[in-house]
């Protein structure tokens, strides 16, 4: 008899968990609450027009590969992947705009012209980094339950390199004496909600990852991995249900049994994953009083990444001078990632946005001669108390004028077809993203390895965590690498 395994949400961590546990034999269910799979990896379409809800940034695309060969599979078999070459365009304040690529003496050119201070810096972190990365990369493959993973040899060497003492910005300053130039490879701190006045230096490994390997950007949008991976599954003999949402983790003592679907109806399971974030499933799913370590009062009382305010735009144009990516940085950077991230969080009055504009390389997110244009604006999360209907109004019309002033694109407005917006709030809600973190748990050093919640989840027996909310963190690869770990976990456990 096949062992029974159910996953709560199709999000990539589910999805991912999904196609390694049913190529290796287990009877899969997937439960999703939403109408389709993916979660904030979802394709969000307006009519004719289809956008990523949330990644568009693929790093580490070797990883994506491993785990559909590790399922008997090719990941190019079911996506078309393209690079996405210069990496993004980086607009200053005082207009300047850099766009690096993964091309060193196109880069050293670049730099050499915009700040010729940086150019030995530029060289040491090339030569550093390689180095720091092949040490980390073991502790972000295995899992980090306790002191004892951190004494083991690799971990050891890899805790040198972390530079435990330094955050992001002091690290990368010692390197580049500019500002500028170490926004450029400090702004993906993002990619975590954290600030790079806080993140540990470890996350240079993000900069020094698109580098190195460059960017992609799947046909379609990114969205299309999530798609794939159902389709992996289902070949494996897997289901995954959409629109059947777990309202209860059933547990029996010290060891979970199944899960109560809406309906009342109890699916029984030998184990279970979860993929629904972790910190939203301590408040709404697991019965009262079972959690003491990740009781919600406990897990309340940690730190919790930045959220985003998001608009996606059908446009009956596309403004084909718009790279893929671009980033418009603040005024004063420092203050506004304190108004997103610091004690004191509030709306800030000088946002730095992403803007997403797909369109130049992807023919098929709108019709032709359309374009699909995705705004990010990184914002606090609900801790802020901000009530988006008041300020959203004033705060939209903000963020567009920056766009358009920015962009180079003034006649933006003229050309929206359709919209629509998520907030913070809807995150929450819609999303059941704790309040509305949507990269989960701060990734402060605090908070990550061992003091995240544990792939095999310490608490409670035959429950394996994967997704942004557990080791080794959020963003696509790590979560990718979250499946992987506690797969290996569940299998070794239940044989
Ligand atoms: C706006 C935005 C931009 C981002 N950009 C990037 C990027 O460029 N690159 C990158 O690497 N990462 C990025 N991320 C971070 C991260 O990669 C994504 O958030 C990713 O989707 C998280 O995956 P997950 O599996 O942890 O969670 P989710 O994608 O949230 O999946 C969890 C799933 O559980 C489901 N669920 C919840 N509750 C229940 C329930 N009770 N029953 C059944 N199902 C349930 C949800 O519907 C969802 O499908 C971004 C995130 C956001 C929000």
């Amino acid at each position: 008899m096949k062992k029974k395994i159910a996953i709560i949400g199709a999000g990539p961590g589910g999805l991912s968990a999904g196609m390694l546990l049913s190529s290796r034999g287990f009877d899969v269910t997937v439960f999703e609450k939403g109408d389709d799979v993916g979660g904030r990896s979802a394709r969000l379409s307006l009519g004719e027009y289809h956008f990523d809800t949330g990644p568009t940034f693929l790093i580490m695309k070797s990883l994506l590969d491993e785990l559909f060969s590790q399922c008997g599979k090719r990941a190019e078999d079911y996506c078309s992947f393209s690079k996405v070459e210069p990496l993004y365009q980086l607009i200053y304040p005082d207009g300047k705009v850099f766009y690096p690529g993964t091309d060193y003496d196109d880069l050293v050119e670049k730099v050499a012209k915009l700040w010729p201070q940086s150019l030995q810096g530029l060289a040491d972190y090339y030569r550093a980094e390689p180095k720091k990365f092949e040490v980390i990369r073991p502790l972000l493959s295995r899992p980090v339950a306790g002191l004892g993973d951190l004494v083991k040899l690799d971990a050891v060497r890899a805790i040198r390199h972390l530079h435990l003492d330094k955050p992001l910005y002091e690290y990368l300053y010692n390197y580049f004496k500019n500002d500028e130039m170490v926004y450029a490879f400090a702004f993906q701190a993002k990619y975590i909600g954290m600030s790079p006045w806080d993140a540990p230096s470890l996350f240079s490994i993000l900069s020094w990852l698109e580098h190195s390997e460059g960017l992609y950007h799947v046909q379609g949008g990114l969205n299309q991995i999530s798609s794939a991976m159902k389709q992996v599954i289902e070949s494996h003999g897997g289901t995954v249900q959409t629109r059947t949402p777990v309202k209860k983790i059933v547990v029996d003592g010290k060891r979970t049994t199944g899960v109560q679907l809406d309906d009342g109806s109890i699916c029984h399971a030998d184990a279970l994953v979860l993929n629904a974030d972790f910190a939203w499933s301590v408040h709404h799913l697991f019965p009262a009083g079972v959690l003491k370590k990740w009781s919600p009062k406990k897990t309340a009382s940690k730190s919790f990444s930045c959220s985003a305010l998001m608009l996606y735009l059908g446009l009956d144009t596309i403004f084909s001078k718009l790279p893929h990516h671009n980033i418009i940085f603040s005024e004063d950077y420092r203050s506004y990632v304190l108004d997103i991230t610091g004690k004191n969080l509030q709306l800030p009055s000088d946002p730095s946005i992403y803007v997403h504009n797909p369109s130049v390389m992807d023919a098929t997110l709108a019709p032709t001669g359309h374009s699909s244009l995705y705004i990010l604006a990184p914002v606090p999360n609900n801790r802020a108390g901000i009530v988006w209907p008041d300020v959203l109004p004033s705060f939209k019309k903000q963020i567009i004028e920056l766009v358009k002033n920015k962009c180079n694109i003034q006649e933006l407005e003229s050309h929206v077809r359709v919209e629509k917006v998520i907030t913070p709030e809807d995150w929450a809600n819609d999303y059941n993203v704790y309040e509305g973190a949507i990269f989960n748990m701060g990734h402060q050093f605090s908070q990550m390895l061992m003091f995240r919640p544990h792939n095999r989840f310490e608490e409670l027996q035959r429950l394996y965590l994967v997704g942004g909310g557990t080791h080794p963190g959020s963003g696509l690869p790590t979560i990718y690498e979250s499946a992987r770990i506690s797969c290996e976990l569940l299998e070794k456990d239940l044989s």
